[in-house]
This record gives C-alpha cells, structure tokens and sequence, in this order.
C-alpha cells in the first residue's frame, strides 16, 4: 500500500454547526473535531461510527456540501479546501470527480422527476456536449450499467423498490464517471435480503471503474466486509484506523474493542461464549463534548488522566493508527 498514490488527503478539518443560545452567546456543535486521513487510488476506506458521531458530516465536509470550518482537504494534489475556501465555479472540475451516493434513496430523488431526467441532470452540466440521441444513449446506458434498462428511464422513483431506487442514486452518482465516490450509509435504509446486492455491484463497478470509496456506515460487520481499510469515529474525532484485517483482529481502541464485541460470530454457541462489552450511558452532546479524552465517559479502562487530557493520534504499528492513553503506559 505505500508505494499506492493518495487520491484525497484531509488535514485537521474541523467542522462546528453554530446555534443561537440566548441573546449573545453563540454555541457550537462539535461535528467533526480535527480529523486527519488519507485515501489511496483505488481504495475503499470504511468509516464507522454510532450515528451522531459525524461520519456523514465529515463525508459531506469533503465534498463541501457542507462547507468546512476549518482544515485541508487535498484532492489528487489540488487543495480543494485551507481554510479560504476555493469558489464553487473553480469546484468544478472536482464536483465531476467527486461523488455521492445517499443514505435514503427514497428522499434523495426528486419524486417529480423521472428517472431519465435524474440521472441526465448531472449530465447536462457536466457533458454539454451530449444531446438528443447521444444523451438517452447515454442514460440508458447508465441505466443498464446498474442493472436497470431503458424502459425505466420513462418512469418516476415511486414506482421502484428500495433497492432498485439506489441503483438509480448509483447511476446518478456515476453520470459524470467520477473518481472517487462517498457512499453514506447505502444500504441502511435496505431490506437484509438486498443489501449484498448492492454491496456487490458497488464492489463490481470499483473494479470495473477503478472508483475510489469512503464508505460510511454504522455497522462494522458490513464495513469489515467491503473496506480495505477502516476507521473508526466517535463523537466527531477519528480514534482508530487499520487495514481491516488488522483493526479487526487486534482492536486497540477501547471503543472499537466494543463495537467489536457485539458483532455475531457465525457459530451461535461462540457468539454466547464471547465476552460483549457493553458501554453504559448514552453518546455525550457534540454541543458539549468531555474534557480530555472525549470517549472518558463510557470507557471501561477510563483513568483520571483521561478526564484531564486528550489522547495523541499516534502509529502504535504499520499502519495502525489510534488516540488512547493505555497504549502508550503499555495497559
Ligand atoms: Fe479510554 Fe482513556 Fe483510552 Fe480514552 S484515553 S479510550 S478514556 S483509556
């Protein structure tokens, strides 16, 4: 992997939502909290978290659908975002690099639009040159490429299933043939029976398109099974990230250890036998994060120290990224 080419590097970005509260004092949601992590070509990283913990804002963040407080955002050795912010207009060229495929398929397509004009509308900005025969070829296909036909171009998103309404978010994304794509949570909102589904086609069209991923998820089995890389969020920051294999076998953060522990085992009499750590209490607010190390609350290996003191990001081993104080006293 160290010799692969970083398509998207992200420094320290930081994203607060302001909100009033009284007549002059402004507060502000920590979302995303000094965050730093590369992508390599042709990677898919996996980004898991409880919700709330800012995984989708920080996918958005990048794509500047929502704007950055502050940070770096570094696509393909272009800085897109330092703070002073590139114009939409020069947001351009990466706009058709850079891609997204959303949660809920349902709300994310417009319900008067037919699926030919939804996945044609990115087309019309980015490939004027398309017209008449050349654009419905071109959509239909799109169409097919995610196992849709022609014949559905005519028809509205209602119409559809879950499953087959994110195939159509999927050809829409994939309309100005990107690069790198952002799939937040793509198949929570789906049936069991047709998640594998589209995991398999996204897997498909990545070695087919040689695409890039960040896929955001809630679920660490799901994740472990689609990312070559992972990392782990909780209450906006970053506090590990590993190849999976290796995040997954040799957990260090406490509170990945946990997520862990409550993943089945395809053996039910081993998933019994596993010792499960629950964490007590609830997530803390982002509006009002704990001092030190912001995880203190919960965590069952909490000391005084981390109360006071925020953890380092340090490489504990190649490529095994974590912020804990009980790794560096060797607990
Ligand atoms: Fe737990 Fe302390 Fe490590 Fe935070 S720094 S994860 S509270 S042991």
């Amino acid at each position: 992997m160290s010799e692969m080419k970083k398509l998207l590097e992200v420094e320290h970005l930081r994203k607060y939502f302001p909100i009033k509260s009284g007549f002059f004092k402004k507060e502000y949601v920590q979302a995303v909290e000094d965050v730093s992590f590369f992508i390599y070509e042709g990677e898919t990283l996996g980004i898991v978290g409880e919700s709330g913990c800012g995984k989708t804002t920080l996918g958005r963040s990048i794509l500047r659908l929502v704007e950055p407080s502050s940070g770096r955002v570094i696509y393909d050795g272009e800085t897109i975002f330092d703070g002073e912010k590139k114009s939409q207009p020069a947001m351009l060229p990466y706009r058709t690099n850079m891609q997204i495929v959303f949660q809920d398929p349902s709300a994310s397509l417009d319900p008067r639009m037919t699926v030919g004009e939804i996945v044609g509308e990115a087309l019309m900005v980015h490939r004027p040159d398309l017209k008449g025969k050349a654009y419905r070829e071109r959509i239909n296909e799109l169409l097919e490429t995610v196992g849709l036909n022609s014949e559905h171009a005519n028809r509205f998103p209602h119409e559809f299933s879950g499953g087959q309404q994110q195939r159509i978010g999927i050809a829409r994304a994939l309309a100005v043939e990107p690069e790198f794509i952002v799939c937040d949570e793509p198949i929570s909102a789906l049936d069991v029976s047709i998640q594998s589904q589209v995991v398999n086609m996204l897997e498909d069209l990545q070695a087919e398109k040689h695409l890039t991923y960040l896929f955001i998820a809630h679920d660490i089995s799901v994740v472990r099974h689609v990312s070559n890389r992972i990392g782990v969020m909780y209450l906006g920051q970053m506090v590990e990230m590993a190849e999976s294999y290796e995040l997954c076998s040799r957990p260090m953060h406490p509170y990945t250890q946990s997520l862990l522990s409550a993943v089945p085992l395809p053996d039910p009499d081993k998933t019994r036998a596993k010792k499960r750590t629950i964490l007590e209490g609830d997530v803390p607010s982002p509006l009002h994060p704990p001092t030190g190390c912001r995880f203190h609350t919960r965590c069952p290996r909490a000391t005084e120290k981390c109360a006071q003191y925020a953890p380092e990001w340090k490489e504990y081993a190649p490529g095994h990224f974590a912020a804990c104080h009980c790794l560096d006293e060797g607990n």
